[in-house]
């Protein structure tokens, strides 16, 4: 792998490696930038297949957290860590504070926390090294992030029926959902306080029969939701669902959910908006767990997370209006108003260091 074309192409700042013999620790961050603030992004504990998978990870998500902080709207930049080892077996104190100590080693130009193969738990052992963690369990904490993340999404969604109905209100509407697992399940609840209708969907038939039950959903099989004839379709359980199989079989106006990494390929954005149906990006809408997350920096304050989470209607309306001006799909609409921020932020920065950048 070319990693220094690579990271000259994408713009990243930073590439650091860790190899602790004490405690076998195999660890990379990678900071792709921080215009805005120091980087943020979690911490994804695998057993990669190699250790280019492992380094283009990194750097791919970190700079899908740069994307995601700034359209959000926060001052902190993106970055993320990835350690090269089983979650099921390899997890230990030494690792965990080896972590904390290479954390720290970067003096908060990179902050930590929670991702796939790690727990609050670990971040617990990571702070004992390191003040540049977030997503631990002390009483200050943030706590789960799924009912901001779905507090958040439910918003955007509002943004959406507003261009597409003439109204944000989502009652009588009909919301085909997706995985009801930690963030599906808040978003069916505030759907139906709403006085929206509901056709759910899980591979577990448990969370399928708990929701149907307690919130008077109508259940279809997995197979089904993509033909449910709806208003709204939201995508709250796997990445790379908006694909050529998928799509021509969606009847609803509006896609809208939590689940990361929608569209299986970028012109399957294109496809969406040239089928006539309003994509709420991905990484805008399913921003509050981030937001949660990073309210901690200021001293965690639920109201105020859930306040900033609530601007993602905000957010989702200034897409749109970029989608408009540039005649482009939300998708590339988003990735503009990340890159429109950055870059004018950054040269309000610099412009008492006379290195303006037009
Ligand atoms: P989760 O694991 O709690 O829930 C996912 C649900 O999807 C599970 O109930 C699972 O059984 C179901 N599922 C899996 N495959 C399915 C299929 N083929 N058809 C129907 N259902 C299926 O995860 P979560 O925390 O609720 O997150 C949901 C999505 O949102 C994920 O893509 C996640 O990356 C993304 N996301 C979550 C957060 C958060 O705060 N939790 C924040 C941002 C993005």
């Amino acid at each position: 792998m070319e990693i220094f074309s690579y990271m000259s192409k994408y713009g990243y700042e930073q590439l650091v490696f860790n190899y602790d013999v004490a405690s076998g620790l195999k660890a990379i961050i990678a900071i792709h930038n921080t215009t805005l603030g120091p980087a943020l992004g979690g911490c994804r504990i695998w057993p990669y297949e190699s250790e280019d998978a492992a380094i283009l990870d990194a750097l791919r998500l970190s700079r899908g957290m740069t994307y995601k902080n700034a359209a959000a709207g926060l001052n902190i930049g993106g970055g993320k860590a990835v350690i090269i080892a089983d979650p099921k077996k390899d997890k230990t104190e030494a690792l965990f504070r080896s972590f904390g100590r290479f954390v720290e080693s970067l003096g908060g130009r990179y902050i930590t926390a929670e991702d796939v193969g790690t727990s609050v738990e670990d971040m617990d052992v990571v702070a004992l090294e390191t003040r540049h963690v977030c997503g631990v369990s002390s009483a200050i904490s943030s706590g789960d992030p799924s009912p901001v993340t779905a507090y958040g999404v439910w918003h955007g969604m509002k943004a959406c029926a507003h261009e597409v109905y003439g109204s944000d209100s989502l009652k009588g509407k009909t919301v085909a959902v997706q995985g009801l697992g930690h963030v599906g399940y808040h978003l069916c609840k505030h759907l139906v306080e709403e006085g929206a209708r509901l056709y759910i969907t899980d591979i577990d038939g448990e969370k399928v029969e708990r929701v149907a039950k307690e919130l008077g959903a109508t259940a279809v099989s997995p197979e089904e939701i993509f033909d449910v004839t709806g208003d709204i379709f939201a995508p709250c359980a796997l990445g790379a669902i908006l694909n050529d199989q998928t799509i021509p079989r969606l009847k609803s106006k509006i896609v809208c959910g939590a689940a990361n990494n929608q569209l299986q390929e970028d012109r399957h954005g294109e496809m969406l908006m040239q089928k006539g149906i309003l994509y709420g990006p991905d990484y805008i809408v399913n921003a509050g767990g981030v937001i949660n997350v990073a309210d901690e920096l200021q001293g965690y304050n639920r109201e105020r997370a859930l306040r900033k989470a609530a601007g993602i209607y905000q957010n989702m309306q200034r897409v749109i209006a970029i989608s408009r001006r540039d005649r482009v799909g939300t998708h590339i609409a988003a990735d503009r108003m990340a890159e429109e921020r950055i870059r004018t932020i950054g040269n309000v920065k610099r412009t008492f260091l006379g290195e303006r950048d037009r």
